[in-house]
């Protein structure tokens, strides 16, 4: 048996996940809840949040990196992978928030946006 707190809403309800083949899952409120335990222990995902360089150095206020996140969560295991090139890449101004920085991250669907206006 696994215990996991679902993180899909506020409430945080604490999801029991059985043993293989089945993982009978216990403890949500709504369907979603079993979903997310069921992805959770098949293949984690994360949103990725990070920052992103600047052409050219520093800007307003002393601003120096561009923050970022990822569209869709990422596969854990490729997370490492995701912010190596993320902490590569050099944003040319002026960013607006939404903007994409990479998009189709190595082919994955993964889009990464600025979160914030630098101009
Ligand atoms: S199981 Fe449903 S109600 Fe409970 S935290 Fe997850 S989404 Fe919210």
């Amino acid at each position: 048996m696994r215990t996991l707190t679902c993180i899909v809403c506020p409430i945080g309800c604490t999801l029991a996940v059985g043993e293989e083949p089945e993982l009978p899952v216990s403890g949500n409120r709504c369907p979603r809840g079993a979903v997310y335990a069921l992805e959770e222990i098949r293949s984690p995902r994360r949103v990725v949040t990070a920052t992103c360089g600047i052409d050219g150095g520093a800007r307003e206020g002393g601003l120096r990196r561009v923050p970022v996140k990822s569209s869709v969560p990422c596969p854990r295991e490729k997370i490492p992978e995701l912010l190596a090139d993320i902490y590569k890449t050099r944003a040319a101004l002026p960013v607006k928030s939404g903007d994409i920085l990479i998009a189709d991250w190595r082919g994955t669907g993964i889009n990464i946006f600025a979160i914030r206006e630098i101009g």
